[in-house]
């Protein structure tokens, strides 16, 4: 094989996806491990997930230019150290990530927070370079990933997008961030655990006996929980939109897998918050909130893109649909 050839790789708590792209981002090949934690177990997971996406491509090590890897983390801007990775218990110093994947693999790697690679790949599948884009991410925190021009936009110091730290009520419960009614104390995974306790398993956020089956069910207080939640994610929206004016806020994250109950309260919200506000109905918001599809590897195609060094729409060609 002659056609040079980007993985990108997905690090979550749970698993580890690979994907092979080739030069028209089409995807060749995929695979998904369980995640074995702390530092050298996430090495040995993600170098076996490079070298079996590349076997299922039909491909060899030689066919790869580069490795893109996105991680729940800090990603320094300057040296790509990881830190605060809490779902991956990496442990309290930085780790060079890159530089362990880069020997084990022999092939250059580049490291990137997995929200802005997931935005990039959302960019990519969804809009083929037509349209800025948010991908706001849901999972025990609140953040956004930020596509603008074609290129991600990361800001002076990295923390654009940092959306779940905006605060929104003075006298609303103290932050993991130190400070007090931020977003995230309101729409994120752990707080609709915090807000509706009554999860089975510990697990409000989704599944069977579900905060969200609650609700369904008429529990008053499920009801009353998801109607701070939703708002807190209208809000959010609203909050990107006003900012950034992207064209689409695509929710993704893991408290989405509940799938279409999520972005039908997420609209409602939206309906009600534009009610007796010219302003907001003519930005049409409630159509420019989209569900991320179940399964789709969008986080490890943006950390292949990433790595390979995409640098604007206009290169890109159009979007390739991808198997999932
Ligand atoms: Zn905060």
């Amino acid at each position: 094989m002659t056609a040079r050839l980007v993985a990108g790789v997905d690090i979550g708590g749970s698993k580890v996806l690979a994907v092979v792209l080739d030069t028209e981002h089409r995807v060749l090949g995929r695979t998904r491990l369980p995640t074995r934690h702390g530092a050298a177990g996430i090495v040995r997971t993600a170098t076996l997930a490079v070298r079996e996406a590349v076997a299922a491509a039909g491909a060899s090590m030689a066919d790869l230019d580069v490795v893109g890897v996105g991680v729940p983390g800090l990603v320094h801007p300057v040296t790509g150290a990881v830190s605060h990775a809490v779902n991956l218990e990496l442990g309290t110093d930085p780790v060079d990530l890159a530089a362990h994947l880069n020997e084990r693999l022999g092939v250059r790697v580049v490291v990137e927070n997995d929200v802005n690679a997931a935005a990039l790949g959302a960019h990519e599948l969804r809009s083929a370079g037509r349209g800025d884009l948010a991908l706001l991410s849901i999972g025990t925190g609140l953040a956004a990933g930020i596509v603008l021009g074609g290129r991600l936009h990361r800001g002076a110091r990295g923390a654009a997008g940092e959306i779940g730290h905006v605060p929104v009520d003075p006298a609303g419960a103290v932050c993991s961030c130190g400070q007090r009614g931020c977003l995230e104390t309101l729409a994120s995974g752990s707080a609709l655990v915090a807000a509706w306790p009554g999860g089975s398993n510990g697990s409000a956020a989704r599944g069977r006996g579900s905060v969200w089956d609650a609700a369904a069910s008429g529990a008053a207080d499920a009801v009353a929980a998801l109607d701070v939640f939703a708002g807190g994610l209208a809000a959010a929206v609203r909050l990107i939109v006003l900012t950034w004016d992207v064209e689409t806020v695509v929710l993704a994250g893991g408290v989405t897998e509940v799938g279409q109950p999520l972005l039908v309260a997420v609209r409602a919200a939206l309906v009600h918050a534009q009610r007796g506000s010219a302003l907001l109905e003519a930005l049409d918001l409630p159509h420019r909130v989209e569900l991320l599809p179940a399964g789709s590897p969008v986080a490890a195609i943006g950390a292949a893109l990433l790595a390979g060094g995409t640098r604007s729409a206009a290169s890109l060609p159009r979007a390739q649909e991808v198997p999932s």
